[in-house]
């Protein structure tokens, strides 16, 4: 799988694959500084999450890895279409733009790969094998690794 995480000075992106070496270090291009990864077994092995290689957590949640260019595309593509025809003044060519965009963008979804993330740090794994107990996101979960929840983390 393909690990995404952010640097811990500049935020700036930093790619790892987890078949290399179960302990990794980048380089940051933007600040220079080194990030360390150490993958666990069973990611190397059974290419499945269980716990983060960048901060060690154990939570994670499931998403689309959506790409908000290609949607916003096709958004703004439609729409300057259905102006278009409204100035050609064909209204049901208009809708037909509408009804395009949606259905557009509901087919995309259902294409779109899963991604999975970790509460805590937020890095984003690619190309995992699923793990059956991550689910969706969960607000309270969110809320115990990002702090607003205080004095739970070591309960999960
Ligand atoms: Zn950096
Ligand atoms: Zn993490």
């Amino acid at each position: 799988m393909r690990v995404t995480t952010y640097c811990p000075t500049c935020e700036s992106e930093l790619s790892f694959d987890s078949r290399r070496d179960l302990d990794q270090e980048a380089t940051c291009s933007t600040c220079s500084d080194t990030v360390r990864l150490s993958f666990s077994s069973q990611i190397q092995t059974e290419n499945m999450i269980d716990s983060c290689p960048s901060c060690g957590k154990k939570a994670f949640y499931i998403q689309k890895d959506f790409n908000r260019n290609l949607g916003l595309g096709i958004v703004v593509f439609c729409a300057l279409a259905g102006i278009y025809f409204v100035w050609q003044d064909r209204p049901y060519l208009f809708y037909a733009s509408l009804a395009v965009a949606v259905v557009a963008a509901a087919f995309l979804y259902l294409l779109l790969p899963e991604v999975t993330v970790c509460y805590a740090c937020k890095a984003v794994f690619r190309g995992a094998v699923r793990n059956p107990e991550h689910k969706g996101f969960d607000l309270h979960i969110a809320d115990v690794y990002e702090g607003r929840s205080q004095g739970y983390t070591d309960r999960i």
